[in-house]
């Protein structure tokens, strides 16, 4: 049994400036063998599937694997960037000889401005190179916004079922498994797509919590069931304005159609039911400060603050509450400000006292720079290993970064491009001792409570500004259909 593996992904956020160019993508881009070694022992999709496939004793044909590079978000793929990979992948496949089977790969929130549905177009140029017999099934990310082109391209589609995104490896497994059951016959994928007509912030769509909870604990008993495959929610992304925005139902079933059908409606009623749960009201940076350093000196600390909006690194909104309501004892691992990172790094050393203005740069969602006075404890290019239950052991390579030490135990990391801190890993790297904090400003919604729940007691989500909000409606969509809830056309007052 010869099974192709490639891949093609991004979570494209439209509402960032810069267009998302093969400069993004090709340092970082992993041909043939290679997409195996990068991938070997990380609990990623691809590690999933080479391990059912070499159990099986199949042999693994390494097409391409393209994924953005670190440094944080950017808009609409170029037609020469969607293109160039695209067809890599489709002429990777014709050059592979005879093929019984294709795993792709994919994200869901990649958005293209020469295609209207990515992710749709991408299997289809791949079926170019096989034809229509040979089974191609697709895993994806949950901030997937796909409808039924891509339940038609494809003969099998299965999304993460946790966010933060543990179960990477499980989907993987769970799709070779059902590619080599077809391959040998012993099964036969029949697939449903249903969309609720729903949109919401990613920071409302943590799996472990309702509403998710309770849409995906709806899932695990429908693939309890006899012919029952898989069961998948993507609630989607909402920071790429594309036509198939919003959540979407896939039921993968062993030759029974309606069955398919049956569950992906009954599923999407349930998330329908839910609606009105995918938005609360959330703090915004000054409250969000006051409540953290209540709760420190209730001695109800370490708390940690999701910043989420920000995709670009440069908001300075929660950095200045802090340093307005004078708290203590906090770190932000990410400001990013490559005007300020390359002055640091040309004329300072460690130990040097500096005065910086830093962030509030990119558009008007940034606030305004931010000045700041201490002393550089950390100045170099981090390399480390990621230490959480995401992707534990992928290797990060960062650009250049200085850790500010503004006295007092609070810490600004001035960054070239946006980093994360998603577990400790981000702030050990540059000097910053955890254990001493009693706030952590985490520019992120949800993946950084797969490692930080166990350190932080309390997590503070904000509404902060930024291109990645939590209020909706602070975005313009051009794409969006009418009918979305809450924020399409039909529903805004
Ligand atoms: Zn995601």
């Amino acid at each position: 049994m010869r099974i192709a593996i490639a891949g093609f992904s991004d979570e494209t956020c439209t509402f960032c400036k810069d267009p998302t160019g093969v400069d993004r993508y090709e340092s970082w881009a992993l041909r043939g063998k290679a997409i195996l070694d990068e991938n070997r022992g990380i609990p990623t999709y691809i590690n999933g599937y080479m391990k059912v496939l070499e159990a099986e004793g199949a042999e693994i044909v390494p097409i391409t694997y393209a994924s953005k590079g670190p440094g944080g978000f950017s808009s609409w793929l170029t037609p020469e960037c969607f293109d160039k990979y695209s067809y890599e992948i489709r002429d990777g496949l014709k050059a592979a000889g005879k093929l019984d089977g294709v795993l792709l790969s994919l994200h869901g929130a990649m958005a293209a401005a020469s295609a209207p549905k990515p992710e749709a177009e991408i299997v289809r140029r791949a079926r170019q190179a096989v034809g229509p017999d040979v089974p191609i099934m697709v895993t994806l990310d949950l901030h997937a916004n796909e409808d039924h082109e891509l339940a038609d391209a494809a003969d099998a589609v299965f999304i993460l079922k946790t966010y933060p995104h543990v179960d990477s490896e499980e989907i993987g497994v769970i799709a070779a498994r059902c590619i080599v059951k077809t391959v040998k016959g012993k099964f036969k994928p029949t697939m449903a797509c249903v969309r609720p007509g729903i949109v919401s912030a990613s920071i409302y769509q943590a799996s472990g919590y309702h509403p998710m909870k309770d849409v995906y604990d709806r899932c695990r008993e429908w693939e309890k069931k006899p012919r029952v495959y898989c069961v998948s929610v993507a609630p989607g992304y909402a920071y790429a304005d594309v036509v198939d925005i919003g959540m979407s139902v896939f039921v993968v079933t062993d030759n029974n159609q309606e069955l398919a059908e049956k569950i992906a409606q009954d599923v999407s009623d349930l998330a329908w039911s839910l609606r009105e749960s995918f938005a609360a009201p959330l703090p915004g940076a000054e409250e969000a400060t006051r409540m953290a350093m209540e709760l420190v000196s209730q001695g109800k600390g370490p708390v940690v603050i999701a910043d989420g909006a920000d995709r670009i690194g440069d908001s300075t909104h929660t950095l200045k509450e802090l340093l307005r309501q004078g708290a203590k004892n906090w770190a932000i691992p990410c400001i990013t400000d490559a005007k300020a990172a390359t002055d640091l790094e040309k004329n300072h050393k460690v130990g040097d006292e500096v005065t910086l203005t830093i962030g509030g740069w990119y558009d008007q969602f940034s606030g305004t720079p931010a000045k700041i006075s201490g002393t550089i404890e950390y100045m170099g290019k981090p390399t480390y290993r990621l230490v959480g239950p995401m992707r534990k052991g992928a290797r990060v390579n960062e650009s250049f970064v200085a850790s500010i030490d503004l006295g007092l135990n609070r810490h600004v990391v001035v960054a070239q491009r946006m980093r994360g801190a998603n577990d400790s890993a981000g702030l050990t790297a540059v000097g910053i001792d955890y254990t001493k904090l009693d706030i952590i400003i985490l520019k992120d919604r949800v993946h950084h409570r797969a490692y930080w729940d166990s350190v932080a007691k309390v997590d503070i989500r904000t509404s902060v500004p930024g291109q990645g909000p939590a209020d909706l409606t602070t975005l313009h969509y051009d794409n969006m259909p009418a009918d979305t809830f809450p924020v399409g056309k039909k529903w805004r007052k």
